[in-house]
């Protein structure tokens, strides 16, 4: 690369960055939608890693190639992020359920289910078993621990 295109190329980076950060951060684009502003944000931040990573003079139909994985891949990052918070607020609910009723939870276990990772745990006094997945909750604990 010429020095004027190493220029241009350092000064494209540092503005796309500094233009997703304001699209996260979103006080200056408050007018569009949070959700469409924080996946753009995402396309933008893969989108030059993807580009960082293309070898030179590689033909213009890989380069769209490129930014079609990162759009792609920032759904998918973000979808995993709405799932893991649906599963974190099930684990949350299973553990106020728990202590309302006197059980001691063990830690969360993740274990591979139907829709991807999910999560169980028992009861270290009475054994008592519950599971939470995308599908929701499967509680088997009883209205009051009893130790057997
Ligand atoms: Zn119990």
């Amino acid at each position: 690369m010429t020095m004027l295109a190493e220029v241009k190329r350092t000064q494209l980076v540092t503005a796309v960055h500094y233009l997703a950060g304001l699209l996260e951060e979103g006080s200056l684009v408050s007018q569009y939608h949070a959700d469409t502003r924080r996946e753009i944000a995402e396309v933008l931040e893969l989108l030059l890693e993807k580009v960082d990573g293309l070898p030179d003079n590689v033909p213009d139909n890989l380069v769209q190639a490129a930014v079609v994985r990162a759009i792609v891949g920032a759904a998918d990052k973000l979808h995993f992020d709405e799932k893991e918070a649906f599963l974190n607020r099930q684990m949350r609910e299973v553990e106020a359920f728990a202590s309302v009723h006197g059980h001691t939870l063990s830690r969360w276990e993740p274990v591979s289910g139907e829709e991807g990772v999910e999560y169980q745990a028992s009861c270290q006094a009475c054994g008592g078993f519950v599971y939470v997945s995308l599908s929701g909750i499967y509680n088997l604990l009883l209205n009051s621990c009893e130790r057997v």
